[in-house]
Order: structure tokens, then C-alpha cells, then sequence
């Protein structure tokens, strides 16, 4: 690996972060607070949230196995991901490198702070190889992202091929974990003691069925999660959220519970589907969704807009032609989209 400082944009390794009030007095013992120019009425709702969000990461950091210090959140993963590239990338400089398809937001930050985006089309089953990805790479090379379980095709990469990666990648690699919750497979949190270059991306978006609180997880080294804390908004998670995620901890079984009866659904959906006479094939998926291939994505997609049920439609992606994604949602919403389906006459 290249050293981090070889990594980090110049700007940002001699940045000096902006120093809030709360960042300059973050002990607990004072109980007059007239230093952040906030209004004393109207608490708790007054003050300005922990701008290092202490108490969260320290539940999270037990749930995860992991450091508080190797914690950085962010306004959904999504946060984590722009800032990866702020951080590392030299705009109009620097590449990444992702795997085809996968999920876009990638292509966007890229796109947003002009870094090449470099992509490596995945094989027919959707596996991807370490030596492609190195192969489209160059010195300028900072970050590479994988995304295991791959949205949209739903499968784990392989693990091997992900360590392959690890080992021979003198930059970063992001592993998005968004639906790690929904495989078997042990997460890559694991490898982090291991793997200063490695970065997993998890988000309360999916299982913990927090999508509107905007909470997002970088796992990586110390020092990279320091670049990514210096260059964050001061206050980019609201107490709001802070306190919510508290909360959902502290239902950890809950989660476990929806989980399984979403794995559950999940089996009988697809074995419902693949009898449908629209399905053409069914992928397998480790995720809270699948992806079928039918006789006419856009036809079926725009019956089911008729009927109130929404999928997505990813017939214009790489490798996914007349494909649709679908979420597994309760039991009846399933049934409602098998239902509408049994009655689409081609
Ligand atoms: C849904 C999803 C996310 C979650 O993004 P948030 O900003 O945390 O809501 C991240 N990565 C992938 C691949 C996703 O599909």
C-alpha cells in the first residue's frame, strides 16, 4: 500500500479542520453552555448535536466488533462515498476503478468532483476478477470500489478474489456492505486489523429499515477515518438521528427478526416468480432483492406503475437487459406484485 499520505489529496493532508465550539469544549461537567451562540430555550432541540457523535459510535463500535476510532458516519453511506473521493482524489488527476454494474452513486460522486471513472465489466454470472481491476488501473489509481452483495444483481463477490484485491491494490478498496445483513457470508469488518487499505461501507438504510434517518458507515484504519472526520461537515448527523440509531440498537433483535423473515419471502418469491410465464430467469441473490430477467422489462414495469406497484426497471444497465429489480417487501405486497403478474398477458 501506498503511504496514506501519498494518497491523500495535498490540500487535504495539510488541511486544518474547522474547529466548532463543541469540538473545543466537548466536556460533560459544564452546565452553563454560552459559547455556540444557541438559544437556552427549547431544549433538547437548542443545542447543537456531538459533532464526533461519541455515544453512538461507542454502541456501534460493540455491535461491529470494531474500534470507536475505526467509525466514521456519515448523511447516509452516501456521505462516506463523496467524501472517499474528496479526500483521495485529485480532480482532473486522479481514477477509480468499480465493477459493472453496480450501484450508481459511484459514477456520480466521480462525476461530481471529475475523477475519471474507470469500470470493469463483470462476467455473465457476475463475478468479477482482482486481475481486471488491476489491469485497468494505473499510478493514478486511488480507490476501487466493490459492492458485496452487488446491487443490482443481488450475488456476494468472491471473497478470494476480494483478498486477491486487497493485497495487490496500493490504494483504497471500498467494499459497500449495504446488504451484508441479508448473506451468510462473514462481513469484511474482519479484515480491517488486517487491511489498512480497506474501507467496508454499511448504512442503517436497508436492514435496520432506517432509510429515512440518513445514517451511514465507513469501517477503516484510524488514519483514514481521521481524513474523513477533518473534511465532514461539523455537525453532519442531527441529534435526531444520533439519538434514533440509539434507539434501534438497543432493538438489535428486532433487526435479526426482520431479517429473517425477510430471507424467508424472500425463498418463496422467487420460487413463485420463476413460475411466472413473464420470468425468463431468476439470479441468484443475497440480498433484500432480486433480479429477474422477464420477456419485457419496460412493457411490465409500466403495467405494474398502472397498478400502484413499483419496481425497478434496469433493462438499460450493463448485462441486466429486460431486467427488473425487485424488493421484498411483506407478505401481502409480495403477493400483490405476484398476483398483478399472474394476470400480465404478453
Ligand atoms: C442502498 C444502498 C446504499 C445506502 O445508501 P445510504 O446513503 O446509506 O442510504 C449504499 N450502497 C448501496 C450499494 C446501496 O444499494
Amino acid at each position: 500500500m501506498k503511504t496514506l499520505e501519498e494518497l491523500t489529496r495535498p490540500n487535504i493532508w495539510a488541511l486544518k479542520p474547522y474547529s466548532s465550539a463543541r469540538d473545543e469544549y466537548s466536556g460533560k461537567e459544564a452546565s452553563v453552555f454560552l459559547d455556540a451562540n444557541e438559544n437556552p430555550y427549547n431544549a433538547p432541540n437548542n443545542r447543537y448535536p456531538d459533532p464526533l457523535q461519541g455515544d453512538l459510535k461507542r454502541k456501534i463500535a460493540v455491535v461491529k466488533k470494531v474500534l470507536p476510532e475505526q467509525i466514521f458516519l456519515g448523511n447516509g453511506s452516501d456521505e462516506a462515498i463523496d467524501l472517499l473521493f474528496r479526500a483521495f482524489c485529485r480532480p482532473g488527476i486522479d481514477n477509480v476503478v468499480a465493477i459493472e454494474p453496480t450501484y450508481g452513486m459511484y459514477k456520480v460522486c466521480a462525476d461530481v468532483n471529475d475523477v475519471e471513472y474507470r469500470n470493469v465489466r463483470l462476467d455473465a454470472e457476475f463475478r468479477f476478477k482482482a486481475g481486471d481491476m488491476l489491469a485497468a488501473s494505473d499510478g493514478n489509481t486511488k480507490l476501487m470500489f466493490l459492492c458485496s452483495p452487488n446491487n443490482p444483481t443481488g450475488n456476494n463477490l468472491d471473497r478470494k478474489e476480494i483478498l486477491a484485491l486487497l493485497e495487490g491494490f496500493g490504494g483504497l478498496v471500498v467494499v459497500d456492505e449495504a446488504y451484508a445483513d441479508f448473506s451468510d457470508e462473514p462481513s469484511f469488518l474482519a479484515e480491517l486489523e488486517m487491511h489498512p487499505n480497506l474501507v467496508v461501507l454499511q448504512t442503517f438504510s436497508k436492514a435496520w429499515g432506517c432509510a429515512a434517518i440518513r445514517l451511514g458507515m465507513a469501517f477503516a484504519s484510524p488514519d483514514v477515518i481521521g481524513i474523513l472526520t477533518k473534511i465532514k461537515y461539523p455537525y453532519n448527523i442531527n441529534r435526531l438521528t444520533q439519538e434514533e440509531a440509539i434507539r434501534m440498537i438497543g432493538q438489535h433483535y428486532q433487526v435479526k427478526l426482520w431479517v429473517k423473515s425477510l430471507l424467508e419471502e424472500r425463498s418463496r418469491m422467487i420460487g413463485e416468480f420463476k413460475k411466472l410465464k413473464c420470468s425468463r430467469h431468476v439470479y441468484p441473490t443475497d440480498a433484500n432483492f432480486f433480479l429477474a430477467e422477464v420477456s419485457d422489462a419496460k412493457s411490465i414495469y409500466d403495467y405494474l406503475v398502472d397498478k400502484g406497484i413499483i419496481v425497478r426497471n434496469r433493462t438499460n444497465v450493463t448485462l441486466c437487459h429486460n431486467c427488473l429489480r425487485i424488493t421484498i417487501g411483506t407478505r401481502p405486497e409480495n403477493d400483490a406484485l405476484l398476483e398483478a403478474l399472474k394476470q400480465y398477458k404478453d
